[in-house]
């Protein structure tokens, strides 16, 4: 049987494609648009491997992106299918008209504009729309020490970016005169096609190459921008921060970004946050930890001592016999969050008893003095119970 021998020799449509059982919907319809672009006789003139590679592509398309079919062939291969697949005898159809059709238009990468962000507002109707542009954003970077964290803060940042010429207004050329319509799209910025492909017969609207859909030509172009109705300008924007904002946090100041072609919507400037390490504090979420060291004199008999607040120096008191490890809880002397709601987080001390390591004889005799008395040996009371069982719960 001839006919079973054919079905041998094919290979199978997942295959082909390279995608697998289980691929979606999208996946193979991603496969199959890689290989149309590859192997599309267009791209390959007089390529027979290529044309036999593309027709091999559109006919496991043709069969896996049709759910009944997908199924039939999920269940019998390529028996259950036979003759499922397209006919090339009217040509294999143009290719950007195949990728349009397959995603639905606005394919960009072939011929279509580039930069200064997508277009919008385009319509596929055929009727005459006005391409809106949207300029495409700036990043900043800006580091802040927590102390203009604490507060909040106005920075001024320099940026370079697209503005409207002046020369042209942003039209592109001096004298409106010098701007045409585009005689290939009657100014629609689209051109209409009827393709035949194994797709069946579609209209399709695509972007205007001849304008690229602006749907004018500029016959004289502004010779400050070039056309493009742009020019890159430094400019120096005041940003206020407020208090509270964490590294990683954007701002985003509405419109200050780079300006669009044609008069559109200007982009956004985008503020990222980070933080510079602070000397002696560190900063989890509000609250701020601090480690103040304290002599032994000090923990033992009580000291007011002064830790580095955000606002400045401030006294907290030590109590007599306070033990190193001792945390101390400053309300309110953490940072704010930023919309307020979170209310205003702590500071932390922690006191570590600094032990001297050098001392000198007078200094060991009195030391040792120290050694024989029964106040200086570790003798808990009720009270000082508490802190000897956290102790053991430390190891
Ligand atoms: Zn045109
Ligand atoms: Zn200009």
């Amino acid at each position: 049987m001839e006919f079973n021998q054919a079905m041998a020799n094919k290979r199978d449509y997942y295959e082909v494609l390279g995608v697998g059982k289980d691929a979606s919907a999208d996946e193979i319809k991603k496969a199959y648009r890689k290989l149309a672009v590859k192997y599309h006789p267009d791209k390959n003139p007089g390529n027979k491997d290529a044309e036999e590679k593309f027709k091999e592509a559109a006919e496991a398309y043709s069969v896996l992106s049709d759910a009944d079919k997908k199924a039939r062939y999920d269940q019998f291969g390529h028996a259950g299918v036979e003759g499922a697949g397209p006919d090339f005898s009217g040509g294999f159809g143009n290719l950007n008209d195949i990728l349009n059709d397959l995603f639905g238009g606005g394919f960009g990468g072939f011929g279509g504009f580039s930069g200064f962000g997508g277009g919008f507002g385009g319509g596929r109707g055929g009727q005459r729309q006005q391409k809106v542009y949207r300029g495409r954003d700036i990043r900043v970077r800006v580091k802040l020490t927590l102390e203009e964290i604490a507060r909040g803060v106005e920075k001024e940042i320099s940026i370079e970016k697209s503005v409207p010429c002046s020369e042209c207004g942003g039209k592109g050329a001096k004298n409106s005169s010098d701007i045409k319509t585009c005689p290939a799209c009657n100014g629609t910025g689209q051109v209409q096609r009827v393709v035949n492909s194994f797709l069946g017969q579609t209209v399709t609207y695509s972007t205007c190459q001849q304008c690229g859909g602006e749907g004018k030509i500029i016959t004289n172009p502004c010779r400050t921008c070039g056309g493009t109705g742009l020019v890159r300008k430094r400019e120096t924007i005041r940003v206020k921060i407020p208090a509270g904002v964490e590294a990683g946090m954007q701002l985003t100041i509405q419109g200050e970004g780079h300006a669009a072609k044609n008069n559109g919507i200007n982009g956004d400037l985008l503020v990222v946050i980070e933080e510079q390490e602070h000397k002696d504090l560190k900063r989890e979420g509000n609250n701020l930890f601090y480690t103040k060291v304290i002599s032994l004199p000090d923990a033992i008999l009580g000291a007011d001592v002064e830790v580095p607040c955000l606002d400045g120096a401030y006294k907290i008191k030590v109590e007599p016999g306070t033990q190193s490890g001792t945390v101390v809880r400053l309300r309110n002397k953490g940072l704010p969050t930023v919309n307020g709601y979170g209310g205003v987080g702590d500071m932390y001390v922690k006191l570590a008893v600094w032990i001297p390591k050098k001392l000198n004889r007078e200094d060991k005799e009195i030391v040792e003095s120290l050694r024989g008395k029964d106040s200086f040996n570790p003798n808990p009371t009720k009270e000082d119970k508490n802190f000897f069982d956290k102790l053991k719960d430390l190891f």
